[in-house]
């Protein structure tokens, strides 16, 4: 039994997560006449909102930045009429052979659902931060990227710490704090922070704490693992170290029944939350309507 709360009648397809996968997905069911309701916890868009720029999503030679992709996608949305639901799926459950999404304003039932709620970031838990620091410690660019003339240290050494790095180069001072010697990022995009000069990276700089001298934040290199390393003074920090799947609002009985309902099609998982680091939007987009094509054949078929 759902609760009293149960908005309307049962739905095609729940989406969570408006992201470019769902979005794709959204987009591609009205297309083909399904009903669905497409839910976002915070703002439309998901991790692109942190691109410096998307240069291997066709169509925008020269690239395009992550904020105007993102801006097209929410033109597109209207122009296609899907609206958007700013509402956080708090738990997404399988009851009565139905998929329960439940917001802070009900729940909504439907007969799929796809997953595109993204990751969130891993955590710094080698790192000690003292009092005073919390608010300027990051683990994203979105959040202050329209910050200028400050100091700001960027920790790891992927594609996002690099990429970061570009975004805020631009009105700022950067420095990037590598635990190791070895970079993960694309060479493309060590090539620009080399030629960048508000950029400097340091290699092998192992950090042990973060703390706050009442006016700027003082970072201290790990001795035990690299001694000999100045401590440096930033505005900000942050940390890009990695992501994890967002899947933490999945109930017991969709758990127990995962395999079941994916091999019935009747559940998906697109985009960044089961792509680890093949984090692209392109790959994101072309799973959204992958889904949603397999979601269509299967709705119609159920329908005859
Ligand atoms: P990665 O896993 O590629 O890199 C994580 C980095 O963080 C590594 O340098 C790692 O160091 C370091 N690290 C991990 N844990 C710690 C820790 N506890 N303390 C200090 N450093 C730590 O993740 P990214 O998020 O950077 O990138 C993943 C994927 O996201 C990419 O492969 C790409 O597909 C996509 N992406 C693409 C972008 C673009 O193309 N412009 C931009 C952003 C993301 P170590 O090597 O020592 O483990």
């Amino acid at each position: 039994m759902h609760s009293q709360k149960t908005k309307d009648k049962i739905k095609d397809v729940v989406i969570v997560g408006a992201g470019p996968a769902g979005i794709t997905a959204a987009i591609q069911l009205k297309r083909s006449g399904i009903e669905s309701v497409l839910f976002e916890g915070e703002s439309v868009g998901g991790l692109l909102k942190n691109a410096h720029l998307v240069e291997n999503y066709p169509g925008f030679p020269g690239g395009i930045s992550g904020s105007d992709l993102i801006s097209r996608f929410e033109k597109q949305l209207e122009e296609t009429g899907v609206a958007v639901t700013l509402e956080e799926v708090t738990k997404l459950d399988y009851t009565d052979d139905r998929f329960v999404a439940t917001t802070d304003r009900g729940e909504t039932v439907s007969f799929a659902a796809v997953i595109a709620s993204g990751t969130r970031p891993k955590r710094l838990a080698d790192v000690s931060f003292l009092d005073g620091t919390e608010d300027r410690i990051h683990y994203e660019v979105h959040p202050i990227a329209g910050i200028r003339k400050k100091t700001i240290a960027i920790i790891g050494g992927g594609d996002a710490a690099f990429d970061y790095a570009l975004t805020l180069s631009r009105k700022n001072r950067v420095f990037i704090l590598n635990r190791s010697d070895r970079t993960r990022c694309l060479p493309l995009l060590f090539e620009r922070v080399e030629k960048t000069k508000n950029i400097t990276y340091l290699p092998s700089h192992p950090i042990g704490e973060v703390r706050s001298d009442g006016h700027t934040l003082l970072i201290v290199p790990d001795e035990s693992k690299a001694g000999g390393k100045d401590i440096l003074r930033a505005d900000h920090v942050i940390a890009a170290i990695g992501r994890e799947p967002r899947l933490d609002f999945l109930g017991p009985s969709l758990l127990k029944n995962l395999d079941r309902l994916t091999k019935k099609g009747r559940l998906f998982m697109v985009g960044d939350v089961i792509n680890n680091v093949f984090r692209q939007t392109a790959i994101a987009t072309g799973d959204g309507l992958f889904a949603a094509m397999k979601l269509s054949d299967m709705l119609r078929r159920e329908r005859i």
